[in-house]
């Protein structure tokens, strides 16, 4: 088969932002106010205003009120983080977020509002960090934001499936793809190129399907480090029956084992809700026998931390909001959860956004390249030794803050910013690559390799306990996915394509944590290491480096700076 003879199109702008969703708006939008002229470009693979993880999720965002003792704060994270918080984005984020959450509140999103029209800020006792919380209306949230960025002249283009950073000399000039629909080759030529596109999720879960690290494994490719990667994957847990989960210390402890015995209480007194630890404890337990594990909520009422919010909760109730578990529950399965013992498991949910930035959102390693949102998440390592999503209530805010950092950095000096000039030999080298599971008429299908490396990086033995023969199982199974499968997988339309794409960016994603958790000879926090079962910080307080040297991935460590400048 030859690859179809699809046409070419070349779009030109000043800002080229891939991923339309919370953090790709907010940055939009916040360019456009700051630097009205600004040519800004927003490419999508799904529909703007509903794609992401956003019109899906929860909807709960924390925030920090102007009064709040910051250091105190940075110091409630960092110990939890043993000893692998980044205090600097600590304070960078922190002491950001009450202004950008304001920001976002008075473009008009649709947050939860008070009687004399303030943002709503509630208290959360049963959350271990004493921020406060708000909450909006998150399926309205993307088509407002949609709305005010149109407004402001930004550009926006669906459907594209977004593969290859464009590179000229040390920076990059734009990025490659093509139309999931029609097949077209899009090539975008830009000054500056801002990654919104989320962290890698490898497809193992309903809800956290779409972001399969593309763009995180195009900036490796593109010469950008990658830090901390081994504390790049999360295990939230979920009903068995159609996979509806739940978050929050009152579901947590009411988790039991065959026996009827609370396991979070078996292993973990004293720690409120931490989705790193509930996996652990589910794993142990099944391992030695005592499983299957059951949500048994007969002898506490369900949420009884809502009760807490009971405000909040009965608000947004009231607006329609997607994801009522209990309901879900209810007319999916048929479960009754106040008065039936469910059968729970671990829901490997992935998170994989380790490309380096600086404080500005700005790669140090490749000129005009910026990252927001969950893309960046794990890589700056503000929750030290804890997963991404560990605590709940970050990623919203962050790529809010995240969002309106690169907007202001791009901005910035953005007359000084070269004419991108694209390098048509590198152009074409990276379309053959991109069409050429379509040449194919032969091979594997596409959904293949998503299984094999799902084999790889989901099972317990292979990511909540570690060591080192399994990972080198699980680095084993990666790369036989990486020479024989991949190279032989076939794509008969656009569709396929876009899978093979997916496939291929989980497969570096998924190499990059086995191989960093490979590196880490040490047990820490949500890192447990079975043949190095203490944590070592003789040796330790550090973050794993991972860099492309000439086609191989290369592993160092940095040490953690110690203080805040
Ligand atoms: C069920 C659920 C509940 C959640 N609840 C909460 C909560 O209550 N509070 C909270 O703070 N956070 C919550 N989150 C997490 C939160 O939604 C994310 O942290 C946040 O959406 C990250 O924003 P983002 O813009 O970085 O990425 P995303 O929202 O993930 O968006 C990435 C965008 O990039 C696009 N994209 C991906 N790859 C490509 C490519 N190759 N080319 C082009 N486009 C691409 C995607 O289509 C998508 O639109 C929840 C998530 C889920 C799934």
């Amino acid at each position: 088969m030859k690859i179809p003879n699809y046409q070419t199109n070349v779009l030109s702008a000043d800002v080229l932002i891939i991923g339309g969703s919370i953090a790709g708006l907010t940055a939009a939008v916040k360019i456009k106010e700051l630097q009205e002229q600004l040519n800004v470009i927003v490419v999508d693979k799904g529909g703007i205003g509903w794609a992401g993880l956003v019109p899906i999720g929860g909807g709960y965002l924390i925030i920090l009120p102007p009064d709040v003792n910051l250091d105190e704060w940075v110091k409630s994270i960092a110990d939890r983080g043993e000893g692998l918080s980044n205090i600097k984005w600590l304070y960078n984020f922190g002491g950001s977020l009450y202004e950008s959450m304001m920001e976002v509140f008075n473009w008009g999103l649709p947050f939860m509002k008070d009687p004399d029209g303030k943002l709503h800020m509630d208290d959360i006792p049963s959350w271990r960090v004493k921020e406060k919380m708000t909450v909006w209306v998150t399926h309205m949230v993307l088509p407002e934001l949609k709305k005010r960025a149109l407004a402001k002249g930004v550009k926006m283009i669906d459907k594209i499936e977004t593969v290859d950073l464009l590179k000229n000399n040390g920076r990059i000039v734009g990025a490659i793809g093509f139309s999931i629909i029609t097949g077209e080759f899009y090539v975008f030529k830009a000054k500056a190129t801002l990654i919104a596109s989320g962290a890698c999720r490898f497809k193992n879960r309903r809800f956290w399907t779409m972001n399969c690290g593309e763009m995180v494994a195009a900036a490796y490719r593109a010469g950008a480090q990658h830090l901390h990667s081994e504390f790049g994957t999360i295990h939230a847990n979920c009903s068995k029956e159609c996979q509806m989960w739940f978050r929050g210390p009152s579901h947590q402890d009411a988790l039991v084992n065959a026996l009827g015995e609370r396991i979070m209480t078996k292993y973990f007194p004293n720690i409120s809700e931490s989705f790193a630890k509930t996996a652990y404890a589910m794993a142990r337990e099944v391992e030695a026998g005592r499983g299957p594990i059951y949500l048994d909520l007969s002898e506490k009422p369900i949420h009884h931390e809502k009760q807490e919010i009971q405000t909040v909760y009965n608000w947004i109730r009231t607006q329609g909001t997607f994801l009522n578990s209990d309901r879900i529950l209810r007319e999916k399965a048929g479960i009754n959860l106040h008065f039936q013992k469910v059968e729970w498991i671990p829901g490997f949910i992935g998170g994989l956004g380790n490309i380096r930035i600086d404080l500005e959102c700005k790669s140090p390693d490749i000129e005009t390249l910026w990252v927001a949102g969950d893309a960046l998440k794990t890589g700056i390592s503000m929750e030290g030794a804890v997963p991404p999503g560990d605590y709940g209530g970050w990623g919203l805010p962050l790529a809010i803050v995240t969002g309106i950092k690169a907007a202001k950095s791009i901005s910035k000096n953005f007359h000084e910013t070269p004419e991108a000039k694209i390098v048509i030999e590198e152009q074409e080298n990276l379309k053959e690559e991109l069409y050429a599971p379509m040449a194919l008429e032969k091979g594997y299908e596409p959904y293949d390799p998503v299984l094999n490396i799902q084999q790889a990086i989901v099972p317990a033995k292979y990511s909540i306990i570690r060591d080192q023969g399994r990972l080198k199982e699980s680095l084993a199974i990666i790369e036989e996915v990486q020479k024989e499968v991949l190279p032989k997988v076939k794509a008969a339309n656009p569709h396929e394509l876009l899978k093979y794409h997916e496939a291929r960016s989980m497969a570096l994603c998924a190499e990059m944590i086995q191989k960093a958790a490979l590196y880490r000879n040490e047990t820490r926090g949500s890192h447990i290491r079975e043949d190095y079962s203490e944590r070592d910080d003789t040796n330790w307080l550090k973050w794993t480096v991972i860099k492309d040297v000439d086609g191989r991935m290369a592993l160092s460590t940095i040490p953690v700076p110690k203080a805040r400048a």
